[in-house]
């Protein structure tokens, strides 16, 4: 079984001005399509190749190739997932009830975020993350991602890549400024909708 690089639910232009179309080109087409053909070759002929993605990343002692690239295949196929052109604003129903309740309030749980994702040294991951019915934030280094053994924990729900891959084409060096942007196209019905 190989895995596929899913299609966009949006065009690459679709997410500007937060997102401009040649860095959503490059991140789907080049990398995310990198870590989907070196993690098919890494797991070729392997007891990895007939397992889902999360079973893959909850292995304990992976293979490097297997967690680097397993990991960014899975970390983008989630991140592409939960943006939208229509994104943005503040959720509603049981998302905003579980993170009033874990965090105090919807500003406390974007703060809380924000600090996760500018202070990832290097590249990495934020997320918000559901698990026994509690949310939680943390951040995670390169491709890793909290399903991975000795990670943060819980079941990712909503990530931000913070790789200068993601945005230095047009904020630079300005990592603020596109977590601040991210705000404007999370698709909170995508995120909600991985609460389980
Ligand atoms: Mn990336």
């Amino acid at each position: 079984m190989a895995f596929n690089l899913p299609d966009l639910k949006y065009e690459y232009n679709s997410l500007e001005p937060h997102f401009d179309a040649k860095t959503m080109e490059i991140h789907h087409s080049k990398h995310h399509a990198g870590y989907t053909n070196n993690l098919n070759n890494a797991i070729k002929e392997t007891n990895y190749e007939n397992m889902s993605i999360e079973d893959i990343l909850k292995s304990s002692d992976l293979p490097v190739g297997i967690r680097n690239n397993g990991g960014g295949f899975y970390n983008h196929c989630l991140f592409w997932s939960i943006l939208s052109p229509n994104g943005g604003g503040e959720p509603e129903g049981k998302l905003i009830e579980a993170i009033n309740r874990d965090f105090g309030s919807f500003e406390n749980m974007k703060s809380e975020f924000n600090k996760a994702a500018a202070t990832r040294f290097g590249s990495g991951w934020a997320w918000l993350c559901f698990d026994n019915g509690m949310l939680s934030i943390c951040s995670t280094a390169n491709q890793d991602n909290p399903l991975m053994d000795g990670q943060c924990g819980g079941t990712p729900i909503m990530g931000l890549d913070v790789w200068e891959h993601a945005y230095y084409l047009n904020y630079q060096n300005r990592r603020p400024d596109y977590i601040n942007a991210f705000w404007s196209l999370v698709d909170w019905n995508a995120v909600e909708n991985l609460m389980s």
